[in-house]
């Protein structure tokens, strides 16, 4: 038996697992060359088409995150300016598959080299579609990975992710991968232990290491791989004290939150899109804290009635509670193609309120569409990236001109309260510049970033990007005060307040309104019911 090797990576699902390997990255059957170019572009316009039904037949069975994720993939593969560069190599003399391939790699060479992570991350999606073709090319289908599996390779297809069965256990370890995936996303919701960026198989891994079991543990992000007795013993006695854990908050879920000394604390979501509603009980929190808008924007920005629309759900969705609707906060990691420019430094450049302000068309539209909204719910909206007051009031400016116009025209509508992200230090210092906005919803993935100079996508620096930092928190801290001196509700929306380890820092520092990723709320709650104040 070989010696145990220790490989480290990033969670990006945490959880554990413990099993076979199986490598995702095995060879896939070989092609069979046709007679004649005819063939074969016939051959790969009849694998386009059975991959597309392929998709199509999984998104009949996928719940509303899946499908839309396969959506997007189906779209891409109907898209002739995808297939089209392969059609011309076929042309050329070239056979199906390796066309195909040619043509795919190019595209998702784009996608890989991208600097933004959103981009990055799709390069996963265009690989899965390269590879469903090829699998309807050579005639084959997936060797089915055996019950309890470890899943290693370099990235994993969200199709793979769909069709595998997790429900004897399992996890996933890739050499490279991201924790803003599809498939990470999947894998948290459905809680499936996924670590990635475990780097190149040149660590070490022989093939005897892969033909033992390994020890995944997606807490921490490490995977032993031929563990010793005594690794085992004691990733056991972890990973039942996860499960205890995770089984133990589940009990949370349907309970207001509250400390041990009863102490109560509101907990909301974040949500992305309207259709992450569709899994969420609205009796388990107290309502929406931030619904992000810029991911609604696909290949054309979405126009007045789409808008409406999507807010019109979420609102229905919550009832009584409140949906705090952020406008969009496009740029930064999160780049709109046709709305945000290509920058050097997207986090410092003109992203969030900044770019609203700068396309007042584009801001206008989602404005209209939130005042009709606000008539069908407890809406309430903020401003994400405001660094200086001017900006808020140019935003409240905006939305009485439309208020009025939409008046005018006899449009039924409401102004819902307006209130400001803080994620910029500029307002954390200075929060009494401020003072007229009608909430403060902290951003600390953002202000974490700024504060610490350690950019919120950057590996090599995630050390410094810590909420827990004592300049951090004592921002944090001071702006709870601020909001309690002068009756300005303040939440948190940013990621540590879903964080069990950061969750008592932040009640310290005098928080009492968290909203946290839907898969987070149990244990959230959990977390908040251990704090002693
Ligand atoms: C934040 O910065 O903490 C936040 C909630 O906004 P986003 O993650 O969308 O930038
Ligand atoms: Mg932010």
């Amino acid at each position: 038996m070989p010696e145990p090797l220790r490989l480290q990576g990033i969670s990006a699902s945490a959880g554990y697992a413990e099993g076979p390997l199986f490598d995702l990255d095995q060879a896939a059957m070989r092609y069979v060359r046709k007679a004649s170019a005819a063939d074969e572009k016939a051959a790969l316009e009849a694998a386009i088409s059975i991959a597309a039904g392929w998709l199509a037949t999984l998104i009949e069975t996928s719940d509303s995150e899946a499908s839309d994720i396969l959506e997007f993939q189906l779209a891409m593969l109907e898209d002739d300016a995808l297939t089209a560069p392969a059609f011309s190599h076929i042309a050329e003399g070239m056979a199906a598959d390796v066309a195909w391939r040619q043509a795919l790699d190019a595209e998702i060479a784009g996608y890989e080299t991208s600097e933004q992570d959103y981009f990055r991350a799709r390069a996963a999606d265009m690989r899965d579609i390269r590879d469903q073709v090829l699998r309807a090319l050579t005639g084959g289908g997936d060797i089915a990975a055996p019950a309890g599996a470890i899943l290693y390779g370099e990235d994993i297809a969200p199709t793979r992710f769909l069709e595998t069965d997790w429900s004897a256990g399992g996890g996933i370890a890739l050499k490279a991968g991201s924790a803003a995936s599809h498939v990470a996303m999947l894998a948290r919701s459905r809680g499936v232990p996924m670590i990635v960026a475990l780097g190149p198989a040149e660590l070490g891994a022989s093939p005897a290491h892969l033909a033992e079991i390994a020890l995944l543990d997606a807490e921490h992000g490490g995977i032993v791989l031929a563990p010793s007795k005594a690794e085992i013993a004691i990733f056991r006695r972890s990973s039942l004290s996860f499960a205890a854990h995770r089984g133990k908050a589940a009990a949370y879920l349907t309970r207001p939150a509250a400390t041990k000394t009863g102490i109560a604390v509101r907990v909301q979501v974040n949500i992305a899109d309207p259709s992450d509603v569709d899994s969420i009980d609205a009796a388990t929190c107290d309502g929406v804290g931030l619904m992000r808008t810029e991911f609604l924007v696909g290949k054309t920005l979405p126009d007045e009635e789409t808008q409406y629309r999507a807010y019109r759900k979420v609102l229905a969705w919550a009832g009584d509670r409140p949906v705090t609707i952020r406008t969009v906060d496009a740029g930064g990691d999160k780049p709109v193609p046709g709305l945000t420019v290509e920058e050097c430094n997207p986090f410092l450049g003109l992203r969030g309120i900044r770019l609203s302000l700068a396309r007042p068309e584009v801001f206008r539209i989602q404005i209209r569409a939130l005042l009709r909204a606000a008539m069908h719910g407890n809406l309430k909206v903020m401003f994400p990236m405001i660094a200086v007051p001017e900006e808020y009031e140019r935003a409240t400016a905006l939305f009485a001109e439309e208020q009025a116009d939409l008046l005018a025209r006899g449009i039924a509508q409401k102004m819902p309260p307006l209130g400001i992200m803080v994620e910029v230090p500029s307002v954390a210092i200075a929060p009494e510049a401020f003072a007229r906005a009608a909430f403060f919803s902290i951003g600390s993935n953002d202000l974490t970033q700024y504060v610490m100079a350690a950019a919120r996508d950057n590996i090599s620096v995630a050390h410094l990007n810590s909420v827990r930092h004592p300049a951090v928190l004592r921002l944090i801290a001071s702006v709870a005060a601020f909001g309690r001196e002068h009756n300005i509700p303040v939440s948190l929306c940013g990621d540590a307040g879903g964080d069990p380890a950061s969750i008592p820092a932040l009640l310290e520092a005098g928080l009492r309104d968290l909203s946290v990723a839907p898969a987070q709320l149990a244990m959230a709650k959990a977390a908040i019911a251990d704090v002693w104040i």
